[in-house]
């Protein structure tokens, strides 16, 4: 008899979890999975997935304005919120089963139960059952942090923003990182009156500075509101259902149908019975790990957010393959977290990897910042004013690339590419000495003077 029921048991099968889980499987383990609610987990079930498809779906309407001068109308043209909604939910249920087959089909054993650790080889499931298994991978993920005063209770998060019964006609978002820039757009190009709340005055915290500025600069122009400093008093709920929300600086409440709480994410930690392991976590909640995501407790791993290293779905898959590769395929490996080329699917959205111009002169000193202002031939046809920026931040005067970041249509996609050429260490000579490919917005990358 083996002496634990499963080689290894994965706690969340997020996206960290179901790539560590599959690959383990493959090098010959006997592996679980433990899910309390739908396999994909945060970015697949309620965030990047349904997200960017509800970015694509508000971004018609500025397609619909910018058609015209392309020679099209469209009559009574209107969007139908339940319509949008109802197929992003019917994608999240066809990924979710194809997560679910994958899992499957490599030979993990999927339970849809909540599991809580009950000693360091030891797991009790949700049905009541108790299992053990030789490793344990904590893979849960975070949860939306929400700020506690009175009425909290009635701001929404983004897990509910996927569900929403109808559009609202006013919103205000708490917030001014990732998930609030990202909404302010979506419900902006959907037709809601938008104000974005901030407890500082910057929106982005991390980001270059003046890709930041200019995002504020055209989201003001599309009609979207920022306030800054600014906290919440109360929220009081009216009878019709709207919130009266009391900000500091406004002696009335001001009416919103949403409130969303974009203030960050914590690890979801709680009832995992951590302490029955002894496994130890930080001031942030955090499960604290090494390089190769081991924690205090030998046989007891955590990846992605429950880490809070790096809170981005790429990074929780590379920690899982890695924690894989380390454990069960006899090949160590750690995760080089060097130049992580990250983006903001704001309307337009921003994209940037490596040093921002602020952290590049801290570090370095002596740097050089090509940039490149401009309209994109699309916008200029359609009238529409928006400019893009792109900026290539260089240390002087090797021009070794330090940083790259960028705002206008398509920067993920154009920067994803060129993030290679930044973590390869490239100069900027290396992108002057390629041909532009004209007429594109991606041109400019090469074309700095
Ligand atoms: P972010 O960390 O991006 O931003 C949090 C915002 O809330 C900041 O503006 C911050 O203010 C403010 N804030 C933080 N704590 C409080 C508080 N206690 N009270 C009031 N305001 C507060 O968090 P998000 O919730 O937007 O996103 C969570 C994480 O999810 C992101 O960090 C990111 O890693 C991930 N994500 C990634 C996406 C992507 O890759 N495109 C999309 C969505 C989420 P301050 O100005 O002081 O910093």
């Amino acid at each position: 008899m083996a002496e634990y029921d499963y080689d290894l048991f994965v706690i969340g099968a997020g996206s960290g979890g179901t790539r560590a889980a599959r690959v383990s499987a493959s090098y010959g383990a006997k592996v679980a999975v433990a899910e309390e609610y739908r396999v994909g987990g945060t970015c697949v079930i309620r965030g990047c997935v349904p997200k960017k498809l509800l970015v694509y779906g508000s971004h018609f309407s500025e397609e619909l304005e910018d058609g015209k001068n392309f020679g099209w109308t469209w009559e009574n043209a209107r969007f139908d919120w339940p319509t949008l909604r109802d197929h992003i939910l019917k994608d999240v249920d066809r990924l979710n089963n194809a997560y679910t087959e994958t899992l499957k089909n490599h030979d993990v054993e999927v339970i849809l139960e909540r599991a809580e650790l009950t000693g360091p080889h030891e797991i009790k499931l949700g049905d009541g059952r108790t299992v053990t298994a030789k490793y344990i991978l904590i893979a849960v993920g975070a949860w939306p942090a929400v700020a506690e005063f009175p009425g909290s209770e009635h701001m929404s998060t983004s897990n509910e923003m996927f569900h929403l019964e109808k559009l609202p006609e006013t919103v205000i978002i708490s917030g001014g990182g990732y998930i609030a820039n990202e909404f302010a757009g979506i419900f902006n190009g959907l037709g809601s009156e938008v104000t974005v709340v901030n407890r500082s005055d910057i929106i982005l915290r991390g980001y270059d500075e003046s890709v930041r500025d200019r995002l504020i600069q055209i989201s003001l122009a599309k009609g979207i509101s920022y306030k800054f400093n600014c906290h919440f008093d109360k929220i009081e709920k009216r009878e019709d259902g709207a919130l009266d929300v009391y900000m500091d600086g406004h002696d009335e409440p001001v009416r919103a149908d949403v409130v969303l709480a974009a203030t960050g994410r914590r690890p979801k930690i709680e009832g995992l019975g951590l302490e029955n392991a002894g496994v130890r976590i930080n001031d942030s909640d955090a499960i604290i790990v090494d390089e190769y995501s081991q924690t205090n407790v030998d046989n007891i791993y955590a990846v992605g957010d429950v880490t809070d290293r790096v809170q981005l779905t790429p990074i929780a898959i590379r920690e899982g393959q890695a924690f894989a590769d380390t454990v069960f395929g006899d090949n160590p490996r750690t995760v080089d977290y060097d130049n992580i080329p990250s983006a903001v699917f704001s309307q337009p959205p921003i994209a940037s990897v490596g040093l921002t111009e602020g952290e590049a002169r801290e570090k370095y000193g002596n740097i050089k910042v090509y940039s490149s202002d401009f309209r994109a031939m699309r916008n200029v046809f359609a009238d529409r004013t928006e400019r893009s920026l792109y900026k290539m931040i260089v240390e002087h005067p090797t021009e070794k690339i330090l940083g790259l970041h960028m705002i206008g249509p398509d920067a993920p996609e154009i920067l994803q590419a060129a993030a290679i050429a930044v973590k390869a260490g490239l100069t900027k000579q290396a992108f002057d000495d390629t041909v532009a490919l004209h007429p594109s917005m991606a041109e400019e990358l090469v074309l700095f003077k």
